[in-house]
């Protein structure tokens, strides 16, 4: 395989998009009686732009009803809605009294350009007040004497999860089908797509082309086989799937995905909840929730964890994610035993949701496009596991790679990201040539291989998509000058 389309992103003349300079935020003076409080974290003054939109984020706490969303309007015209609900501990911190205060962010992404002149935020309560919070002016062009640098490292490594079209994604894991297609091709025309080894390599001798994007893919989901393949093919997107290897051929679903189906899908429930769970007592009411309608669950299907919840049953399943993510994988199993029991689930993986079986991950690897990655044996928080149990868990999941594969894998994705001091020297000794983070920035020009970042990718529509890398790349190339 070639690709021919390399370094085309530096070399033509043609600009990519528009590049927006954010010449002035600014709050607008607030009457306190109406907002106890707020800032937009994003953009900030001085900042550039290449993307045709931009990232809004900040947060407000409204006086009395704590309900209601930012809405960004530039010309005039509505250009996004972000509802107030984004969890903001450092917030909460701040005014810890008033439980309104843990979810008052919003983040969104307007489609705006320079020629807007000003985008305009107002927070929106939800009896309809509306209260003038802040104006971001744009102008074309970059900052007066300060240039992007274009001959500095700058990449991006992308993380997905799952190609697929699921009824709730509390992690937004899933990226539709077409939405992935259309980012593909994105990839395809404006971007230097190069295989995640290349990125390593060339990070090291500081040849990485700026705009450089690696694909990737976390814990070994059937469809990255039956959806994802056929359209990084399509389009000869190279790409690194990393396998979690205890799940292989697995009946069951990932624990996450268990959680998902015994909580968040349709169905009755017990109205209480009381089960010893990794040696501690852990209780919930479902009151209302003990019933859960089509239609109900539909309404709830944007809901992201992190976010408000909106009823009882998303409040357990955040409470019960909190709990199981710090065990360790006994105890875990053990309480998804308890779980299923208590719930009278059964344990046998929707089509929708299961992993890949070995011979399909033999399937998925296509020479020169696609390969696989280990990414542990049963997907800990290695950090919270001694230095012992970190190497059985990588070794093993290595070796059970190279029984399949026949060879010994060379990339590794740490699970949730998460990690200790001790662990990229585990993965150095275990043969291990780069491994990836969730660290959501750029490529630094002297990043370590076995520590390199990557961005998720959500379920975004090609322009968003396109839009969401340039401004990363721009800010990459920033912070490496
Ligand atoms: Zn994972």
């Amino acid at each position: 395989l070639t690709f021919p389309r390399e370094a085309a992103i530096l070399t033509e003349s043609r600009p990519l998009r528009e590049l927006i300079r954010i010449s002035e935020v600014s709050l607008r003076p607030t009457d306190p009686g109406r907002l106890r409080g707020g800032s937009l974290d994003l953009p900030r003054t001085g900042s550039t732009s290449e993307a045709g939109g931009l990232e809004v984020a900040g947060w407000a706490l409204l006086e009395e009803s704590g309900a209601g969303r930012a809405e960004f309007l530039a010309g005039g015209t509505l250009r996004g809605v972000a509802p107030l609900e984004v969890r903001r501990l450092d917030v909460y911190r701040h005014f810890g009294s008033d439980p309104d205060a843990e979810f008052c962010g919003f983040q969104g992404w307007i489609a705006a350009g320079a020629a807007d002149g000003k985008v305009e935020v107002d927070i929106v309560r939800d009896d309809g007040l509306r209260i003038p919070f802040a104006v971001i002016s744009l102008e074309s062009g970059p900052p007066p004497g300060t240039p992007p640098d274009r001959s500095r490292p700058g990449g991006i490594i992308l993380m997905y999860h799952r190609i697929a079209n699921i009824t709730s994604d509390p992690w937004s894991l899933a990226v539709d089908p077409a939405h992935f297609a259309e980012q593909m091709d994105c990839l395809r025309k404006e971007f230097v797509v190069v295989p995640l080894a290349r990125v390593r390599e060339e990070t090291a001798n500081g040849s990485l082309a700026r705009g450089a994007v690696a694909v990737t893919f976390d814990d070994g989901y059937a469809d990255n086989l039956s959806l994802a393949r056929p359209i990084l093919e399509r389009f000869e997107i190279p790409a690194t799937v990393f396998v979690t290897t205890g799940a292989l051929g697995a009946s069951g679903e990932l624990w996450w995905d268990e959680l998902d189906r015994i909580l968040l899908q349709p169905g009755r429930l017990p109205e209480t909840l009381d089960l010893p769970i990794g040696g501690e007592r852990f209780e919930a009411l479902l009151g209302p929730a003990v019933s859960y309608g089509a239609e109900e669950a539909r309404r709830h299907r944007p809901w992201r964890f992190g976010r408000r919840p909106p009823g009882p049953r998303q409040i357990v399943y955040g409470r019960l994610w909190d709990r199981l993510f710090s065990l360790d994988s006994l105890g875990r199993r053990r309480a998804m035993d308890s779980l299923r029991h208590w719930a009278g689930a059964g344990e046998q993986a929707r089509p929708s949701h299961r992993t890949l079986r070995p011979d399909e991950a033999l399937q998925l690897e296509v020479a020169g496009l696609i390969e696989l990655g280990a990414h542990t044996v049963s997907h800990p928080a290695l950090s919270r596991l001694p230095a012992d149990a970190q190497r059985i868990e990588i070794e093993a999941s290595a070796s059970a790679l190279e029984k399949i594969l026949h060879r010994r894998p060379r990339s590794f994705a740490y699970p949730f990201g998460d990690f200790d001091e001790g662990t990229p020297n585990l993965l150095r000794e275990a043969g291990f040539r780069e491994a990836v983070t969730t660290a959501g920035t750029g490529i630094e020009p002297a990043a370590d291989p076995l520590l390199l970042p990557r961005i998720q990718v959500c379920d975004w529509e090609g322009d968003e998509f396109a839009g969401r890398l340039t401004a990363r790349l721009a800010e990459s190339s920033r912070s490496s000058g």
